[in-house]
């Protein structure tokens, strides 16, 4: 594998210059040409009102939020801010849709639905792909390539699932809960809407789903989508806002379940505002994965994935491995290798087909980021940051990473959520094992190794719901997806992620 080499611009903003680290010279370095991707085809309203009962209406409040491009800080669109009277229309909908047609429905008649859509997002992929990168600063290789692609396949996968729910578990009497009530979050908008739409609408629910505001356009494309695939009115209603509006959506007392994909903070506070009542909850939270790796592993595919588990969505990953455990006697050779590799990684405009870091999605998450690395260089650990020239427009963080950290620092016990790993070593398995364990997260870890009898057991005794065993950061519907501990519970995606959709006698 060749890897280009993206130079040090001459200049740098004097803000970024304090994040860029000295540049080595490797001499052969070339850059690629630009290669950005086409916005010609792509209609961004200027304006979004709130997708309710099938129609579009504008909020009681009669306010609107801009939403910008984390990239270059335009203003791309306004969005309605729905407010707990507009939830209520969207409840009201959603329970009429219901009672009235969804819940009658026959599997097989709801599955044409959700095939619908999967087609028509796999239509409208490329306009997709290029708003969700122009919404949220992703690179387009991960919208494109993952995002979109996943989202089509968690609908074509539930679609599959609606008429044969009977043989979904095991036997058991099954019926829809009612009416869901969806909060996510601004790193993955089209996929986790993806995620939360799919199972409930297959199980035979209706939803109101709550967007992320920096990122709520992809949702309001999946809206349009929804429309043209003419599910009933009510079905699905999408009202955006921020954290008042998603509040409203989990009180609001029709709901039947609540399903939230967020921080770990959000989601106790959904915990403790649902408390007494009979609504139903998964959570899916923060995480702080440990990406685990042997001396015997393939040192330079286990470098690719660690690179592809932390740097390649600007760690704005929940999964993210941003905790490196390495074997001590490798230590040297993969800092040294991750140097080398942090150098070819191209940042910057997230439609250049090129590009592999993007920009970071706001200027609050950008602001926490230096927050967590600048407690990093204050607790003595010690810093190298990618040399790349970062734009001087926009929203930017160069991959970072930093070695000597303690257990105990901030930097490797809490989610940083940008792109910074921190590297720690072990000895032994069982002390990899009790260092990946210290933590209040459990989403996700990853083992490398080259044999397969230490992944089996470690990955057993690893606190994490998902675990990768030579790879990283791979997702497919059918497998279910969860935390332990702080990192949430209940799971999404396979037949555990159907029965969070479902009451069973
Ligand atoms: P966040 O918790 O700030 O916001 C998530 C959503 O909740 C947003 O739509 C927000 O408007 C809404 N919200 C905020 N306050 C609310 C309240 N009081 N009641 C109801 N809704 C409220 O999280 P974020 O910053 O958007 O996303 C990043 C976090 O999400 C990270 O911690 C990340 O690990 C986590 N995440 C987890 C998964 C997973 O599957 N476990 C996936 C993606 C992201």
């Amino acid at each position: 594998m060749s890897h280009q080499i993206t130079k040090p611009a001459k200049s740098v903003t004097s803000a970024a210059a304090k994040d860029v680290a000295p540049a080595l010279d490797f001499g052969h370095a070339w850059d690629y040409a630009p290669a950005p991707e086409g916005t010609d085809h792509v209609k961004i309203q200027p304006r979004y009102e709130l997708f309710i009962g099938g129609k579009w209406r504008a909020p009681k409040s009669g306010k609107y939020f801009q939403t910008i491009s984390p990239s270059t800080e335009q203003v791309l669109s306004e969005v309605a801010e729905g407010n707990a009277a507009d939830v209520d229309l969207a409840v009201k909908a959603a329970r009429q849709a219901y009672d009235k047609v969804w819940s009658k429905m026959k599997g097989a008649e709801r599955a044409k639905y959700i095939f619908r859509i999967s087609r028509a997002i796999q239509e409208k992929a490329r306009e997709l792909a290029i708003v969700e990168s122009m919404d949220g600063g992703k690179p387009i290789k991960e919208s494109r390539d993952v995002d979109v692609p996943l989202a089509a396949a968690h609908f074509f996968y539930h679609g599959g699932w609606a008429d044969k729910l009977d043989y979904a578990f095991h036997g058991r009497r099954h019926r829809p809960l009612g009416v869901a009530g969806q909060v996510i979050p601004w790193n993955f908008p089209l996929l986790m809407a993806a995620w939360k739409l799919a199972p409930a609408l297959a199980c035979g629910n209706t939803v109101v789903l709550k967007p992320a505001e920096t990122t709520p356009l992809t949702a309001l494309l999946l809206a349009q989508i929804i429309e043209e695939a003419e599910l009933p009115p009510g079905v699905v209603n999408i009202v955006t806002g921020a954290g008042e509006t998603g509040a409203a959506v989990v009180a609001h007392p029709d709901i039947n379940k609540i399903a939230f994909t967020g921080s770990t903070a959000v989601g106790k506070r959904i915990q403790r505002a649902i408390a007494g009542t009979n609504k139903r909850l998964t959570l899916e939270l923060g995480g702080k994965a440990a990406n685990i790796v042997f001396a015997d592993a393939p040192i330079d595919q286990a470098v690719e994935g660690i690179i592809n588990g932390i740097y390649f969505n600007q760690g704005h990953v929940c999964c993210a491995g941003s905790r490196l455990l390495v074997e001590e006697s490798i230590h040297d050779v993969i800092v040294r290798k991750l140097k080398d590799r942090l150098q070819t990684l191209r940042v910057g405009d997230p439609l250049d087909k090129n590009t592999d870091v993007g920009a970071i999605n706001s200027k609050m998450q950008l602001d926490r980021i230096k927050a967590l690395v600048a407690a990093g260089e204050e607790e003595g650990a010690e810093r190298f940051s990618a040399p790349c020239a970062l734009p001087q427009k926009g929203f930017w963080f160069p991959p970072t990473f930093f070695t000597g950290a303690s257990q105990s620092s901030r930097i490797a016990r809490e989610e940083i959520f940008g792109p910074v790993l921190t590297v720690l070593t072990f000895r032994t398995p069982d002390e990899a094992l009790e260092k990946a364990n210290n933590t209040m997260y459990g989403l996700s870890a990853g083992i490398w190794t080259d044999k397969g009898a230490k992944i089996f057991w470690m990955a057993t005794r690893l606190q994490a719901g998902v675990v990768w065993g030579n790879t990283f950061n791979k997702f497919d519907p059918s497998s279910p997806f969860g935390g332990y501990k702080e990192s949430g519970f209940g799971r999404e995606g396979g037949r555990q992620g159907l029965s969070a959709y479902v009451e069973l006698e």
